[in-house]
């Protein structure tokens, strides 16, 4: 289906562009009305209501500019695969673009602002080290703790979006820390299932969250927590 969307950043600019029969949203920093809109054009793609499929977009320097956009485009997506690798990529890359943009973790070498203040366990490579939860009777949370197999000399081989989504408690106390229940994408798109994928997978590799994000689960949510079924198995 075919579709447009265009930009502007305020209502003034309005003036110099052609609206008829088009959608005209003006955007703003709540949340739970941008969701709104955003399920209501999902819903009509999905039932193929006779709707304009023009848009035009006032930002009003709303913060969810490129997370509204990305949404509208996924929205246009009607097969639930490439729906799924369109979210997964636009999240990582948003993810990307702002550590990038922010200098957030500034590496030096192998060793980031945490390694080198001393504030995490390691004197190197961040927080690339993978474990696994330590069973019930045991005395320590965690066991198998050591480098990520997915880490290399260039960074991580992978995309893991769990990693991704995930900061340090140095990062956190100076305010960089991530929700997926904050993005449109994610939250007008994944079930909570889906969403507990994202968030529960680090030190796997992208086709193996993506694989898990798109077989379905028919388990109650209740076992779906209790027996850790959003896991990657392997
Ligand atoms: S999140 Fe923290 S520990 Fe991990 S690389 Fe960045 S600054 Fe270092
Ligand atoms: S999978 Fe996660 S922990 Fe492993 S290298 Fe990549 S980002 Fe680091």
């Amino acid at each position: 289906m075919n579709y447009s969307i265009k930009t502007l950043g305020t209502e003034e600019e309005l003036k110099s562009v052609d609206v008829i029969g088009k959608n005209v949203i003006s955007l703003n920093d709540d949340f739970s009305s941008l969701r709104k809109i955003i399920k209501k054009i999902k819903n009509d793609v999905k039932k193929k209501r006779k709707i304009s499929h023009d848009y035009i977009i006032i930002s009003n320097n709303s913060k969810y500019l490129n997370d509204f956009v990305a949404s509208i485009k996924a929205a246009y997506i009607l097969d639930n695969s490439k729906r799924i690798d369109f979210i997964y990529d636009t999240i990582c890359d948003f993810l990307d673009n702002d550590f990038k943009k922010n200098n957030y973790c500034d590496f030096q070498k192998d060793k980031c602002i945490a390694c080198r203040l001393g504030v995490t366990e390691h004197e190197r490579n961040g927080c690339c080290y993978s474990f696994e939860v330590a069973g019930f009777f045991s005395m320590s949370m965690i066991k198998n703790e050591g480098p990520c197999r997915y880490l290399t000399d260039q960074g991580c081989s992978t995309r893991n979006i769990s990693c991704k989504l995930v900061t340090c408690r140095y990062l956190q106390e100076n305010g960089v820390m991530y929700s997926p229940y904050k993005f449109l994408l994610i939250r007008c798109f994944l079930s909570i299932k889906q969403i507990d994928v994202i968030t529960y997978n680090f030190f796997t590799t992208k086709e193996e969250i993506l694989n898990k994000l798109k077989k379905k689960s028919y388990s109650p949510y209740v076992f779906w927590l209790m027996l850790r079924l959003f896991k990657v198995k392997r």
